[in-house]
């Protein structure tokens, strides 16, 4: 491993944290905790899903402790990957069928799916330092993607950390769901409220108001 933390791979392939990346002490005595408690979980940063070669890249906050770190795969596994999953079938952005669990054999179709925490935080909620650090795989993975358009953040948090990772001012570009914003190179940022179960059962996010975001995003798919 680097002094970074990154592992070697060829460079046809994005550079990604190591099982037992150490960059976050808090996050990583937390996964010990979870090796103890769930031995039989993904228990290490959970990888991108995805071809590098897709065109929409949807960037998360981090995995679920039953969900994605239980799986292993990003959104797999708990509510929010139902929603977004079936929005993706939907929308025709995967094909398959979505079973909450890494083998279900689902294939993304155009797009990449990560998060911009690749290990679980306690109660969900990385603090700025986990996100600033973890912020240079993000930044790995949209450098990778030669055909990358449009990038869906799902949250304010992640909408930061996509911008931090273009080296972009938060202030120009406030989050708000639904905004639309160009970033240099041709690239476009949406933002949309993270479809976790806490936001659909307030109402506010409905798989309506999901379904018209990549309603949005299939049209600036089909003008680039
Ligand atoms: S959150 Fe990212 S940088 Fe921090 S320990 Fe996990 S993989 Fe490493």
């Amino acid at each position: 491993m680097s002094p970074s933390g990154l592992t070697s791979r060829p460079a046809s392939i994005v550079e990604a944290p190591a099982a037992d990346c150490g960059l976050c002490p808090r996050l990583s005595a937390f996964r010990e905790g979870n090796r103890a408690r769930h031995p039989t979980f993904h228990n290490a940063p959970v990888p991108s899903f995805g071809s590098l070669d897709a065109w929409l890249l949807i960037v998360g906050l981090a995995p679920g402790l039953k969900g994605a770190n239980q799986t292993g795969r990003p959104f797999t596994g708990d509510f929010a990957g139902d929603l977004l999953y079936d929005t993706l079938l939907t929308f025709g952005l995967a094909e398959g069928s979505y079973g909450r669990s890494s083998d279900d054999g689902l294939r993304l179709v155009g797009c990449r799916i990560t998060n911009a925490v690749r290990c679980v935080p306690p109660e969900n909620k990385p603090v700025g330092a986990e996100i600033k650090t973890c912020g240079q795989y993000l930044k790995a993975d949209i450098a990778a993607m030669a055909n990358l358009r449009v990038i869906l953040s799902l949250g304010l948090i992640s909408h930061g950390a996509v911008l931090s990772a273009r080296g972009l001012a938060k202030s120009a570009r406030r989050f708000g769901h639904g905004a639309v914003h160009q970033l240099p190179g041709k690239l476009t940022l949406v933002d949309s409220y993270h479809c976790s179960r806490y936001n659909t059962n307030t109402r506010r996010l409905t798989p309506e108001m999901f379904a018209a975001v990549f309603s949005e995003i299939k049209a600036l798919a089909d003008i680039k």
